[in-house]
């Protein structure tokens, strides 16, 4: 995979003001206006939540209710075809869903299911008839369905699920059936009690042969709400979070489905039972139908950000206000946030997600420039595609962590007033626990991002096993490291670092040894795992235990690779901005989420000869440093995040000065259309 290194510049100004509404702007970016509508709907009355999550019977009710007022203002269709009444505008739809995720995360996680997963299958995995039939309810929640691909046998290895669908040439009809215990659909949203359709995933079998993996639509209700002949439901009860969303089991007895229900894109039976696939290769066809629903993926990688946005509002702003401890001779206590220690915890946090929003923004305009309108690909764009299902993988999984510790940190920082359910970190730990396990478990993501850097896309699908192909791969992988002039020249300049009379603090803020860390870091864990699987491989050890042994490694190169994404789309954002105040204040927050990474990993680097001790403190000293730069536009930054006061809604969280919350729109009286949405954005795109 080629890197594309973007151009840098270091800003090398001291800044000490900053226009909060500005900033927001640059942040919202091409989608602005979506975001904006977003905001201005959740703030809205109807949207209020009292104090902690209401009874779960109630809560999924009121859940289901605020998505059908998000459909009626047409945003789901953003995400389909306007062939079937969509409005063809996934990227639109994604930042939509994105700040949804200030707001109550059942809700999100509900219409996830419903528009994302549900409505995604359909659209993906489907064709013509189903997308005729189907979007245009699933769109405007007609018809609630589910996603049914976990079971409690197989939840990451989703390829071994074990539910079947055989088919019956004499009927024209599948056979669904739950043969074993472990076969049982699990975790399913929407499954409890409002769901009445189910994409679901089984076995196919087509004239006693196994096809693999194939999805078809099940109904699970009829129209008074009761189970479907042969299928049985069950609720999986009360979660740690998102009890606001019916996540239910369901088995099924010989269930009987029309030759139609098959979402047969990818591979069709014909009516007399003949298998028929343009993808010969099960296991390419199988990732094939996944990667489509990459969306999914990037969606909750978004939410999760946003999750972390709030909890870091309320927790520095809260930090400006209150008050301990200060000098013995002074009259005052300090603002905790001027404490060394506050802004270790919560600013290098900040920073990092600043990182993350950049590179989501990025991860989002590639989805909509490949699904774009019609979610036609074709085969051109299959590597840009695969790419950006690495890029989504490693994200989420980056992402959802750092939502997990930054919010734990935001709640130790407020004290106790952050263990009050009104000040809502409760909800958001709770809520957003699961994000590091649902849409693809973290560690298997980080495994899937490794595997495609060492195999590279051709490997990929010549063979989809990683292990095999890594020692073909492995020799290749050290050549082109070694190779690269760029890497040699790197080597040389880090080299010379390690001469402590060359040590200079200011270089410790150049953009591009930041840069040549980061990139020498990721080049360095992926050739020497690649060596270690080549190596062992030789040696003649079964390869499974072979890649087995080295998953520390492995899981190293993934979180490398994110890392160097990162920076790197902080660079470009710091390159695209036109207003100077704001460079400067980007450019800043950049090195510090960069040197707070090299800190967090400073003992690889000293381990790996990369920085000397001396330049480790020198890290540390510049963090601090930084920290106290930032520390006055500490709250500017975060409000340029734009959330509403009324859907933050913590008291310790809302605001103490002016800043900019006066400029955001509100929306009363009949909820717009979003085509009218669309229509400003068209005038604004206008020359
Ligand atoms: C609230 C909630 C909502 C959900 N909604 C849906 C839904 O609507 N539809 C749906 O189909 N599914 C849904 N799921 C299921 C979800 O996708 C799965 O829980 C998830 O994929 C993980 O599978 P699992 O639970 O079987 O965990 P397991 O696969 O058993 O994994 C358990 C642990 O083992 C680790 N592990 C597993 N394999 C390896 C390996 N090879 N190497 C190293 N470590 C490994 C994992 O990292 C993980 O930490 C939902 C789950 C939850 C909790």
């Amino acid at each position: 995979m080629p890197t594309q290194h973007p151009p840098v510049t270091t800003p090398d100004s001291t800044v000490t003001s900053l226009d909060a509404v500005a900033l927001r702007r640059f942040l919202d970016g091409e989608n602005a206006i979506v975001r904006e509508h977003v905001r201005a709907i959740v703030a809205r009355p109807e949207f209020r939540k009292g104090e902690g999550p209401p009874p779960t019977e109630e809560y999924r009710d009121q859940v289901l209710e605020w998505a059908r007022t998000l459909a009626a203002t047409n945003g789901p269709s953003l995400l389909f075809p306007p062939e079937f009444g969509g409005l063809g505008r996934v990227g639109a739809a994604i930042t939509a869903f994105e700040t949804l995720g200030h707001s109550d995360l059942s809700l999100l996680v509900m219409c996830g299911v419903q528009f994302g997963l549900f409505g995604g299958a359909v659209h993906h995995l489907g064709t013509r008839k189903h997308h005729e039939r189907y979007l245009a309810e699933i769109a405007s929640l007609e018809l609630p369905g589910c996603f049914a691909m976990s079971e409690t046998g197989h939840g990451s290895n989703v390829q071994q699920v074990e539910t079947i669908a055989s088919y019956e040439p004499e009927t024209r009809e599948f056979v669904v059936h739950t043969p074993t215990e472990s076969a049982r659909k699990d975790y399913i949203g929407n499954a409890a009690r409002h769901g009445r359709i189910a994409a679901v995933f089984c076995q196919l079998e087509v004239g006693g042969a196994s096809r693999g993996v194939h999805a078809l639509l099940v109904p699970i209700r009829n129209g008074a709400g009761t189970p479907a002949d042969g299928v049985e439901i069950s609720d999986c009860g009360e979660k740690l979070g998102l009890n606001g969303v019916d996540n239910g089991r369901l088995r099924f007895d010989r269930v009987r489905v029309p030759r139609e229900a098959l979402l047969d894109r990818y591979a069709e039976v014909t009516p007399e039972g003949e298998y028929r696939s343009r993808i010969e290769n099960p296991d390419r066809r199988f990732f094939t139908m996944l990667g489509t629903l990459v969306q999914g993926r990037v969606s909750v990688g978004g939410a999760s950000i946003s999750a972390t946005k709030s909890a870091l509002t309320i927790a520095i702003r809260h930090a400006a206000r209150r008050r301990q401890f200060g000098p013995p001779d002074g009259d005052e206590e300090l603002p905790l946030l001027d404490f060394r220690a506050h802004q270790r915890r919560l600013l290098p946090r900040l920073a990092m997600t600043y990182a993350l929003h950049f590179t989501q923004e990025g991860v989002v305009a590639e989805l909509d420039r490949i699904f774009g309108s019609l979610g036609e690909e074709s085969d051109e764009n299959e590597r840009d595609r695969r790419q950006l299902e690495t890029r989504a993988a490693g994200l989420k999984a980056i992402a959802t962590w750092h939502a997990t510790e930054t919010i734990q940190a935001c709640r130790e920082a407020c004290g106790g007033a952050g263990y009050l359910t009104v000040n809502r970190f409760a909800e958001l730990k709770a809520d957003t626990d699961v994000f590091t396990t649902f849409e693809g478990d973290n560690t298997i993501l980080l495994q899937l991002v490794a595997k495609s850097m060492l195999t590279g896309y051709r490997d990929w699908f010549g063979d989809l096993n990683p292990v095999a192909t890594a020692g073909v791969v492995a020799s290749q992988v050290w050549e082109t490291v070694v190779e690269k002039s760029a890497a040699r020249e790197l080597i040389q300049r880090l080299t010379d670092d390690l001469v402590p009379g060359r040590e200079r603090e200011e270089d410790l803020l150049d953009r591009e040894y930041h840069l040549g860390l980061f990139r020498w870091r990721e080049e360095h864990v992926l050739s020497g795992a690649a060596r270690r699987l080549k190596r062992g491989i030789d040696d003649g050890s079964d390869p499974f235990d072979v890649f087995n042994e080295a998953q520390d490694h492995v899981l190293a190169i993934a979180v490398a690779h994110v890392h160097r994404e990162l920076l790197e789309s902080f660079c470009a954002a710091i390159e695209r901005c036109e207003d100077p105040e704001l460079r400067g204040v980007l450019a800043k927050l950049c090195d510090l989420y960069a040197l707070a990474e090299i800190e967090r990993d400073r003992g690889w680097f000293q381990e790996h000869g990369r920085i000397s001790s001396t330049r480790s403190k020198m890290v540390t000293r510049a963090v601090n440093a930084l920290c106290a730069e930032l520390r006055p536009l500490a709250e500017e930054l975060v409000d340029a995040f734009g959330i509403p006061d009324e859907v933050l809604a913590a008291p310790i969280g809302l605001p103490g000065g002016e800043a900019s919350r006066s400029s955001m729109a509100k929306l009363d009286g009949e909820l717009p259309d979003v085509r009218l949405i669309l229509e400003e954005m068209g005038k604004e795109d206008a020359p």
